[in-house]
């Protein structure tokens, strides 16, 4: 007889062994099959006053679509989440669900959470496989807005837009578009041609055009845009890529990138492929400074490419701001961490080529304006790393070429463009901003919540002119 199943409990997700992913770079979660979805799908309770759709900051009506799920109706489970999300397959795999959607599901109070985000990614992946696109939209206002940067709050807005009928172009600085989805987050958690591209695809398919090569700022201002060519309005969703540094002794060292470089590299360039010529450094033994899902990325690509990896953090386990899953994963491949721990100096070779990396150990104190313990330095606590790259993940800010190019576009003092959250209304009449480039370094979902809220404004805005 078949045991009781055990409804508090999460249909466990297939992943691939730790042992062998370290060594690839194929995605390391597998998804729930047909039967897996059907089987957690039931859990749902439906409720009447669902939680966790107040958690999702897309407002994704998720009962409804688990509901076509466990009626095995698959296609109209994704309908029913495209209505929110011009991204499900990409939101499934990086959300951050444990602090949004399965954070204030009510089956989490006595048990786990509905596993919502697998249930989210399987829908979308179903779908794509069986060739559900989104319908492109009959009704055309023959007017022409220009979207900025091609992550998910551009595409995001661009995709709303067109859904409205507005003739919809993005400029792109990158020859890939997709934003940190493309150039960021690594293969091993999102797939590049079988997730993001397909995704991108159906944005283009609601009749946005995508113009690659597109430096705004340098090859065209948003002045002239509007003034020259003819757009109306412009969303700016040009993300935050500017990494920070320490300013510690060693940090031009050869050997040190940023984390965004290194990833890029790796992603974008296939530095990680054989087949692909541009290069990327072969080290033995890096440390990778930081505690985001960035640092843990660089880890694990770092890891993959065949290092033995550290990661160093100068707080404790508690305020590591990565996912908790990211953190679970990069512990299983055998990266090591360094907590309560702070680098110092980096120590370089004669040639100029980083030898390891001096640190300091740490211990909390009262907690500061984030609401995190401030780590304090503990005296004489230092001591060595050996290590012949050191990748830095401390931190994004916006790209100032935008706001430095823009006739009265105001930016904060952290550099972010100042814009209203409810519409994406900036300081210059027509101009729209969202997403990283206004918080700086988020979430996809916000990004898209951005640029949903930017589409509104612009629709608003145009309108009325
Ligand atoms: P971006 O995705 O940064 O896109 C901006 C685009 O604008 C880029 O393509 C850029 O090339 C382009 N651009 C910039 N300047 C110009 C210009 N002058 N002209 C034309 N184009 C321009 N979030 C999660 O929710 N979950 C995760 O697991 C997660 N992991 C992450 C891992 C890494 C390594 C990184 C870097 C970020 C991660 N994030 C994660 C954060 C998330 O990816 C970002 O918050 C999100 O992508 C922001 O979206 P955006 O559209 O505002 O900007
Ligand atoms: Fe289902 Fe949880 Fe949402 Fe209730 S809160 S509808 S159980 S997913």
């Amino acid at each position: 007889m078949e045991a009781k199943r055990d409804m508090t409990k999460k249909v466990p997700v297939r992943e691939q062994d730790p042992k062998v992913r370290a060594a690839n770079f194929d995605e390391v979660c597998l998804g729930y099959n047909e039967e897996e979805a059907l089987a957690e799908a039931q859990r749902c309770l439906n409720c009447k006053n669902a939680k966790c759709v107040t958690g999702c900051p897309v407002s994704i009506d998720i009962p409804a679509f688990i509901q076509q799920v466990k009626e095995g109706k698959f296609e109209e489970a994704a309908k029913i989440i495209a209505r929110s999300s011009a991204l499900p397959a990409v939101c499934g795999r990086v959300c951050p669900q444990e602090s949004q959607c399965e954070g204030v599901c009510v089956r989490g109070v006595k048990g786990e959470p509905v596993s919502i985000g697998k249930l989210e990614r399987f829908v979308a992946d179903w779908s794509r496989a069986h060739g559900f696109v989104p319908e492109a939209p009959a009704e055309k206002k023959g007017k022409k807005v220009a979207v900025i940067g091609s992550g998910p709050a551009g595409l995001t807005c661009a995709g709303d837009l067109a859904k409205m009928g507005y003739e919809v172009t993005i400029f792109e600085a990158l020859h890939e578009p997709g934003g940190v989805l493309t150039y960021g987050i690594p293969e091993f958690r999102l797939p590049k041609d079988g997730v993001v591209q397909p995704e991108i695809e159906n944005v283009r398919r609601l009749g946005v055009t995508i113009e690659t090569n597109v430096v705004i700022g340098k090859s065209v201002t948003i002045d002239e845009l509007m003034e020259q060519e003819g757009f109306e309005a412009v969303f700016v969703g040009s993300g935050a890529g500017l990494p920070r540094f320490m300013g510690i002794p060693g940090e031009n060292a050869n050997g040190v990138f940023s984390a965004n470089e290194y990833l890029t590299r790796s992603n974008l360039m296939k530095a990680f492929r054989e087949d692909h010529d541009t290069p990327i450094m072969e080290a033995k033994k890096v440390v990778v400074v930081g505690g985001g899902n960035v640092a843990m990325d660089a880890a694990r690509t770092a890891l993959r490419l065949g290092a033995e990896v550290h990661i160093v953090y100068r707080r404790s386990e508690k305020e590591l701001p990565a996912r908790a899953e990211e953190v679970h994963h990069a512990k299983e491949e055998g990266i090591a961490f360094h907590l309560l721990t702070n680098p110092a100096e980096i120590l370089t070779e004669e040639n100029g080529w980083v030898r390891g990396i001096v640190c300091r150990r740490m211990e909390l104190g009262e907690p500061d304006e984030s609401g995190r313990r401030r780590p304090i330095e503990v005296p004489g606590s230092e001591f060595e790393i050996e290590a012949d790259a050191v990748i830095m993940a401390l931190g994004t800010s916006p790209n100032p070429l935008i706001s430095n190019t823009t006739k009265g576009l105001e930016v904060n003092r952290r550099r972010c463009i100042v814009a209203d959250e409810s519409n994406g209304k900036t300081t210059k009449e027509g101009v729209f901003a969202g997403g990283d480039a206004v918080t700086g370094a988020a979430t996809v979902i916000l990004a898209m919540e951005a640029g949903r809220a930017g589409a509104k404004g612009i629709d608003a805005y145009l309108s009325a002119k």
